[in-house]
Order: structure tokens, then C-alpha cells, then sequence
């Protein structure tokens, strides 16, 4: 039976980012440095398949620092994490090796400078998300305001209008936040924020790139993991951007193939903590059933890489 044509517009950049990269390297060198176990506080990346590969290395995935043993090395997620973690990883005398990505900590950092500046903090984020709790616990509790949409802008209560600063997560839909950073300067024009929002380059460059491709395409899927808030803003950018059938796939096994009858274009990207291994595998599952022509659709080139921390670096 001949197989139908379809165009596969493969987007550029797509998966790892250099955060992402960097914290995967951490684990695999503190395995080889000090042998299984090693711990890591929170998923190192959203990514399931990233995950179990460094389980079956030696690596052991636990939510709280209290879940780790003193006498074994502790890695803090690329995520970032509050102040408090590496406080009583310090008290209790544990090695730990912070995989915080450079550019959250770089939030961190300006979140403190304007504290430190007298300026109350307003995050832009989403509750719960690992990034936002790690961001807002640089600073004492109840120091920082979360907004989530430009609705809660209305309701903030803040100490003085004047003396206000705001900080982002990094993972954050560009018009999203556009619209909320908005809202903040229409009711408080005094606030202080970065330049231009601490959206990273990654998290900016994939959606760019999905935003070239969404309306040439009947359906756009997005490679990566339910909890990775990136990957989620790709296929929500990828919807608003005009493709009528935008889906997060975790694995090829995922692809809703009767969903997708009819087709005859379909756009495959993947978030910052998906490797392209699963990237291949989505596009073999096409091939398997259609006669594939690939189009890369390219609006960025990366060539950002992070070093590992020193303490890694040393010879052991
Ligand atoms: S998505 Fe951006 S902030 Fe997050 S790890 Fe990657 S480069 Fe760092």
C-alpha cells in the first residue's frame, strides 16, 4: 500500500537547552566521581526518559533534602532552590553540588539585589512550579507577591507602590507575560523590572520557532513531559498561533493517530528537557505510516553552553 505524503516541518531550535544540559552532565560526573547513590533533590529536568536513564546509573530521585542520607552527595535541579535547601545541606555537613541553571540563578540574584534596594518583589510565575518556589525562597516568606495572570495584578496588595521590582520565571509564555508585565506598569508605573523579562534564550527561541511554523502546519507536537512548563507553553503558543491541533506527546507510543487522520503537514518540536532521541522516535512513528518530506523550519541559531561547577571539575 503506498503511503500518503506529508510534510514534517521540524522545528529549530527544538529540545535541550544549556541548563538542561549542564544538569544532566552534573549527575552523570557525580556518579563517576563518587559512585551509586547519588541524590538528586527534585527531577533533575522534566523529562521521565532523563530521569529513569540516570536511575538505572545509580542516581536516586527524592522530593526533600530530609529524604537524603548525610553520608552521600546531594544534587539541588536545575529548577533552582530556596535558600533555605543549601542551608541545611550546609548545618548537616553534606556534600551537595547545586545544578541550578546559570539564568534562574541570575533571577535569584536580582530578586535579592532589589530586596536589598528596599524594593518589595512581585514574581511572575506559576504556584507550585519548582522554579517559582526556589525564586520566591531566596527571600524570607511572604516577602514575595506571586501573580499568575494579569487578573491577579488587580488584587495585589503591596507595601508601598513606589518601591516595587518584578522578577519572572523563565519558562513563561513571551505574550503571556507580556500582557501581565502590562498590567503591573498600568497600576504601579513605578515598578522596577529587568530589561527585558528573565525569560531565557531557550524558553524565547523555541516558541519563536513554533510561532513560524503553526500555521503551516494541520497539527503541531510538542516532545516533552506534562510537568515541564516550557514544553507546555510550546503547545499553547503553537494554539494560539493559529495550528488547530496542538498536543503534548511524552513518547511515539502517545501520538493519537486518529485525532490526526486526514492530515497532510504536521509541525514536531520539543521542549527544553526533552532529548532528541524521543524527537527521532516521533519521526520514525511517521515515517512508518506516511511518506515523509522534512522541512526545517529554523529562527534561531544556539551555541550557548554552561560550565559544570568547580567542585566537579577538580580532580577527585
Ligand atoms: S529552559 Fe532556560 S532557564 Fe530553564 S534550564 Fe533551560 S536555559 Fe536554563
Amino acid at each position: 500500500m503506498t503511503k500518503p505524503p506529508l510534510t514534517l516541518y521540524l522545528a529549530a531550535p527544538r529540545g535541550f537547552c544549556a541548563g538542561v544540559d549542564r544538569a544532566i552532565k552534573i549527575v552523570e560526573m557525580a556518579l563517576e566521581k563518587w559512585g551509586a547513590p547519588v541524590y538528586v533533590r527534585h527531577e533533575i529536568v522534566h523529562n521521565k526518559f532523563v530521569v529513569d536513564g540516570l536511575r538505572a546509573k545509580g542516581a536516586v530521585f527524592v522530593e526533600e533534602l530530609e529524604d537524603c542520607p548525610e553520608d552521600r552527595p546531594v544534587i539541588f535541579s536545575a529548577h533552582g532552590v530556596p535558600k533555605a535547601v543549601p542551608a541545611a545541606a550546609a548545618r548537616r555537613q553534606m556534600v551537595y553540588v547545586d545544578a541550578t541553571c546559570p539564568l534562574v540563578s541570575k533571577v535569584h540574584i536580582e530578586a535579592q539585589r532589589h530586596s536589598d534596594n528596599g524594593l518589595q518583589m512581585i514574581m511572575i510565575g506559576h504556584a507550585g512550579h519548582p522554579e517559582t518556589i526556589g525564586t520566591m525562597g531566596q527571600l524570607p516568606e511572604g516577602e514575595v507577591l506571586l501573580v499568575e495572570t494579569p487578573a491577579d495584578v488587580a488584587h495585589v496588595e503591596v507595601r508601598d507602590p513606589e518601591k516595587l521590582a518584578y522578577v519572572t520565571q523563565t519558562t513563561l509564555s513571551i505574550d503571556d507575560t507580556a500582557e501581565i508585565v502590562a498590567a503591573l506598569r498600568a497600576r504601579f508605573p513605578a515598578i522596577v523590572g529587568p530589561h527585558k523579562e528573565d525569560i531565557c534564550y531557550a524558553t524565547t527561541n523555541r516558541q519563536e520557532a513554533v510561532k513560524a511554523m503553526a500555521q503551516k502546519c494541520d497539527a503541531l507536537l510538542v516532545v516533552g513531559a506534562p510537568n515541564s512548563s516550557n514544553s507546555r507553553r510550546l503547545v499553547e503558543v503553537g494554539a494560539k498561533n493559529g495550528c488547530r491541533y496542538s498536543q503534548l506527546v511524552q513518547r511515539a507510543e502517545n501520538i493519537d493517530w486518529r485525532a490526526l487522520d486526514g492530515i497532510s503537514s504536521v509541525g514536531i518540536t520539543a521542549g527544553a528537557s526533552a532529548p532528541e532521541v524521543l524527537v527521532n522516535e516521533v519521526i520514525d512513528a511517521f515515517r512508518a505510516r506516511y511518506d515523509v518530506t522534512i522541512e526545517t523550519v529554523e529562527t534561531a541559531v544556539e551555541n550557548v553552553e554552561f560550565k559544570v561547577p568547580r567542585v566537579l571539575r577538580e580532580p577527585a
